[in-house]
């Protein structure tokens, strides 16, 4: 696999990269790229107490706690009463310290005309300026919570008549999936590229209110949308619309499934059933996969508290007879059972993978109509 570009990975590069440096430049001084930062800072500022220094480097006060007392044992710092506050302790550089500054510095510029050289001056103002909006956003990460606990979504198909049975939909696609299933034509909303472009939950509710009457309802696919802690709340407003929700799922998450359903608040759902239980981890890109918590959700589906359909994406190298069989025994006595042919595109996470024969389909549909009542063969 290709790897693109990533903001993470860069970052990370950067670190590791600046690391390695000054442990080669300062190795005489055993002095690390971090604890350079606060030598130089407390050089500007002596007498500074820890939790400012903290603050400022964005660690927690243990973090910083455990550095200032390396760099006290190797004789660089010393903590004083504060000579305008004596109630607080200040971190204040000794001689030794004060005798390399000179030094770490020039280690510090050195790393900066190695990495900017060459470009633009305008273009390295531009980068500096955007890093300042980006570090101070990511110094706010306690505001993380809120991040965590919302839903992203990546997508709006307008209206389809194909994704929720019978009805004129609308679907929304939210982003990232703990499945990596390499047949999947959605690997942006996997991988969730940083340049992705996100839609807000109010963009999307202003879409479905001026669509009232029209739209029967939604279909909420992903990525995997139980991911998302805040799915509950989206689809209680959607809900408020008079909408019918469908939901898309890998099953995974088999606790929130529960809910949603005993709660009334989803009207269909399609659970993936990926393969048979010996192929399921590898049909999820996966190495292992306990498949309890799908287990699960499959005999609740069977408890007909919902509409819906189980489906397998029917690739050519990952399902055969013998898988179909399986399968057969495993979803018995469900109502609903569908067949997608694989098509291969673009946006494959393996594009590699070939679909299967209309033939190998009929087969497959006449072996499960033996144990589940409506078998139905989509994407030809
Ligand atoms: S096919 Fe579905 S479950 Fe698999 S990776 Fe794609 S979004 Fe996730």
């Amino acid at each position: 696999m290709d790897y693109k570009r990533n903001i993470s990975l860069d970052f990370s590069i950067l670190y590791r990269c600046m690391h390695k440096y000054y442990d080669l430049a300062l190795n005489d001084l055993d002095i690390s790229a971090a604890q350079v930062n606060f030598l130089t800072i407390i050089s500007e500022e002596e007498g500074l107490s820890l939790v400012k220094l903290a603050n400022i480097c964005s660690f927690d006060k243990g973090t910083v706690t455990k550095g200032v007392q390396k760099l006290e044992e190797k004789g660089y710092l010393t903590q004083q009463n504060n000579l305008i506050d004596k109630r607080v302790k200040g971190l204040y550089l000794t001689s030794k310290a004060k005798s390399i500054l000179a030094r770490l510095f020039l280690v510090k510029q050195n790393w900066w005309e190695y990495l900017s050289k060459d470009i633009d001056i305008n273009d390295i103002k531009h980068y500096l300026k955007i890093q300042e909006q980006l570090v101070n956003k990511a110094k706010n990460y306690l505001d993380m919570e809120n991040l965590v606990n919302d839903i992203k979504f990546f997508g709006l198909q307008k209206t389809t008549l194909l994704d929720y049975p019978h009805k004129l939909a609308a679907t929304i696609f939210t982003g990232g999936c703990n499945f990596c299933c390499p047949f999947c034509h959605n690997s942006d909303l996997v991988f969730l590229p940083e340049g992705m472009k996100e839609l807000s939950e109010n963009d999307i509710l202003n879409f479905l209110e001026s669509r009232k009457g029209l739209l029967d309802g939604i279909c909420i696919s992903g990525g995997e949308p139980l991911l998302h802690k805040g799915l509950k709340d989206f689809i209680i407003k959607v809900k408020e619309l008079g909408l019918l929700v469908k939901l898309d799922t890998n099953g995974y998450n088999y606790n929130y499934l529960k809910e949603l359903i005993e709660l009334k608040l989803v009207d269909y759902v399609a659970l993936d059933v990926k393969n048979s239980k010996d192929k399921y981890a590898a049909t999820c890109g996966l190495k292992d996969l306990d498949l309890s918590n799908i287990d699960k959700s499959i005999s609740l589906l069977k408890e007909n508290l919902v509409d819906y359909e189980f489906r397998t994406t029917i690739v050519k190298e990952f399902h055969d007879i013998s898988s179909i069989n399986n399968i057969k025994i495993w979803l018995k006595g469900a109502k609903r059972y569908c067949l997608q042919a694989f098509r291969k595109s673009d946006n494959c996470i393996n594009k590699s993978l070939n679909s299967p024969t209309i033939d190998e389909l009929n087969e497959y549909k006449k072996i499960l109509e033996t144990d589940i009542k409506e078998v139905i063969i989509r994407g030809l």
